[in-house]
């Protein structure tokens, strides 16, 4: 049997992949491009922490971007490039900047998976996404079978997604460049109860280690984090995006006490946890066989026991479906995947 896809995702669910390989050595990756079949283009997988994968498994290749690296050169004005190739951690490339002094990406601390695949669903936390501060991405374009450079203008970057989330499987994204300004501050805060937790007013610019702390400690005591062990070890982080509603829906959700915001790409956005609340689902609600709202958060499902990618997949579609029927309001996953939900 082939390797299991649930020893490679978060919710450790998924079926064996016909063909499994890992890409550690980036020089290697011609090689490992030309051993594809043409005929199906292979799914890459980074950290695993976005992805349901099918328990039938996949009929392909799967590839697991796992190269290591990171380089900076000085710019003019401060600024540096830092470039980082897709398998580093995410996490791990905020700890690294924020150390060196380099400002722009310390709010997206904490969030599990590689630096390869933040740029497909632009991740995002704290007001701050990977496409602020991205200069260059270096990608492998399944379609025209070479490596190509691609800049942040021709991604379709918005709120949680990109072209390479709309066009899936056509590029592999190889390393990202990232344009940082070496300064002591961080951005400035845009979240309220971040600014309280440092003490300063919204749009305060915090010495940078410290807004990187607290953004690790508010991940952790709103239930952001995933855990080692425990019954909400096994999760994708929130399932649904915050959906865009109307300016008329907007007012309703605002008059019954629910939050909106206004995103960076202008639309404006209900909380689909809050959504989900009122609809009737609540921390640790069972939806499902072995899929139930985690302990502290509704919007985060954790895959227990007996859970299979269709019963997570099955869950998915009830808890969108309740909201479909108290606000008629279509949420839509975030998790992406082998598996249509
Ligand atoms: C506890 C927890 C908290 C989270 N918090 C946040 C948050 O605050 N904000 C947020 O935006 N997300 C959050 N997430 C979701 C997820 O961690 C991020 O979106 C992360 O960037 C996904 O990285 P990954 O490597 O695990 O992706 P994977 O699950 O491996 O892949 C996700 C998608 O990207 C594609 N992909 C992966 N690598 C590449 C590559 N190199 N080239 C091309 N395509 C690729 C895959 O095919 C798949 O479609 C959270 C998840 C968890 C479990």
């Amino acid at each position: 049997m082939g390797e299991l896809l649930a020893d490679h995702t978060t919710l450790r669910l998924g079926g064996p992949a016909d063909q499994f390989l890992t890409h550690t050595d980036p020089a290697t990756w011609p090689d490992l491009a030309r051993s594809v079949p043409g005929t199906k283009v292979p799914f890459v997988l980074g950290g695993g922490s976005n992805t349901l994968a099918d328990d039938a498994g996949y009929p392909g290749t799967v590839i697991r971007m796992a190269t290591r690296g990171i380089t900076q050169h000085p710019l003019d004005d401060g600024l540096v490039e830092v470039i980082v190739q897709a398998g580093e951690p995410l996490a791990e490339v905020v700890e690294f900047t924020a150390a060196q002094g380099l400002s722009g990406i310390e709010y997206l601390g904490g969030i599990p998976g590689t630096i390869g695949a933040a740029p497909v669903q632009n991740t995002g936390a704290y007001g701050q996404q990977i496409s602020d501060t991205l200069s260059r991405i270096t990608a492998y374009d399944w379609q025209l079978r070479r490596t190509v450079e691609l800049r942040p203008d021709n991604c379709d970057f918005g709120y949680r997604t990109s072209a390479f989330k709309n066009s899936p499987g056509r590029w592999t994204i190889l390393a990202i460049a990232l344009r940082l300004i070496r300064s002591p501050l961080a951005s400035p805060v845009s979240y309220p109860h971040l600014a309280d937790a440092l003490a300063v007013p919204l749009g305060a610019r915090p010495p940078l280690a410290e807004a990187a702390q607290a953004v690790l400690a508010d991940r952790h005591h709103r239930g952001l984090t995933l855990p080692a062990e425990g019954p909400d070890c096994r999760q994708a982080g929130s399932v649904f995006l915050n959906p865009a509603v109307t300016p008329a829906q907007a007012t309703a959700i605002h008059h019954a006490g629910g939050p909106v915001h206004r995103t960076s790409d202008g639309s404006l956005r209900a909380s689909a946890g809050w959504l989900l609340e009122q609809a009737g689902f609540h921390p640790g609600r069972r939806i499902g066989t072995g899929v139930y709202c985690s302990d502290s958060r509704t919007l985060t499902l954790a895959a227990r026991e007996s859970a299979t990618a269709a019963s997570f997949a099955h869950a998915l579609r009830v808890l969108a479906d309740a909201v479909v029927a108290t606000h008629s309001i279509r949420l839509r996953p975030e998790p992406g995947g082998m598996l249509k939900t």
